[in-house]
């Protein structure tokens, strides 16, 4: 298993890295793409994955959009020469909290857009309250628009279907367990097909609900979880996900160097 979103440049896993990974290679899960979420946490992500065999993306949070300037954005592009850097990230629209101005977040996804067909890197995208001008925002990448995963996707069938016409690829996190707030994307999945589908953690948040115990803080250990639950949704046995979406990752970042 490949874990495709994990933030282990936040400051919850400071204290025991090194065991939180252990744990998570102990799991199955055989190696983790360490998300970057600004300048700082991206140098950060690529520190980890130096000092632990990891990969990571390098890019700018839409919640953290108003942080790009010509200056970060220049230094961000120079961490792209890392071979551990495998995809531009996280990055694109957030317009549930706004954070950042949605000027400002459509300013620094343009860019980030950019960088990535620049650089032909994959694009690990973020998309909350924001689907229509986020969808236009790819669109008018057009051809050049490099491999996209739309990750931790929380969508409808219909937004699902708009990603996948565009050829992205999609992000399941622990949401799926949710069966509250994890209702429209619990039915969405029977129309995802198996070669798009990718999963993640997103830890520390996002914690599993069908984990047998209970945390406040999430792991890349509990990325099984995920895909039991996708498993059982799709009646398909743990092993074939867990198989598919090793190598569909593996296909997505363009592992074969590691
Ligand atoms: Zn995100």
């Amino acid at each position: 298993m490949i874990d495709i979103g994990i933030n282990l440049a936040h400051r919850r896993f400071e204290k025991d890295l090194p065991q939180v990974i252990e744990r998570a290679f102990q799991e199955g899960v055989e190696l983790l793409v360490v998300t970057g979420t600004s300048l700082s946490s991206s140098q950060k992500a690529l520190q980890i994955s130096q000092q632990h065999g990891l990969v990571c993306t390098a890019g700018i949070h839409p919640h953290e959009a108003r942080t790009h300037t010509p200056e970060i954005h220049h230094k961000l592009e120079s961490l792209l020469q890392h071979p551990e850097v495998v995809a531009v990230g996280e990055c694109g629209l957030d317009f549930d909290r706004n954070f950042s101005r949605p000027e400002d977040q459509e300013r620094c996804f343009a860019a980030q857009l950019e960088l990535a067909i620049q650089h032909q890197l994959p694009l690990f995208t973020h998309e909350r309250a924001a689907h229509q001008k986020f969808l236009e925002m790819l669109k008018s990448a057009g051809a050049q628009l490099p491999s996209t995963v739309v990750h931790c996707f929380t969508g409808n069938t219909q937004q699902l279907r708009a990603y996948l016409d565009l050829g992205c690829w999609i992000g399941i996190t622990g949401w799926i367990t949710d069966l509250k707030r994890g209702q429209d994307l619990r039915e969405a999945l029977k129309y995802l097909p198996l070669d798009r589908l990718l999963v993640e953690t997103d830890a520390p948040f996002l914690t599993p609900k069908n984990l047998p115990f209970r945390t406040d803080r999430n792991e890349p250990a509990y990325l099984p979880l995920v895909v039991r639950e996708i498993a059982r949704l799709l009646k398909k046995p743990e092993t074939e996900i867990a198989r598919i979406t090793h190598q569909n990752a593996e296909q997505f970042f363009r592992l074969d160097w590691n």
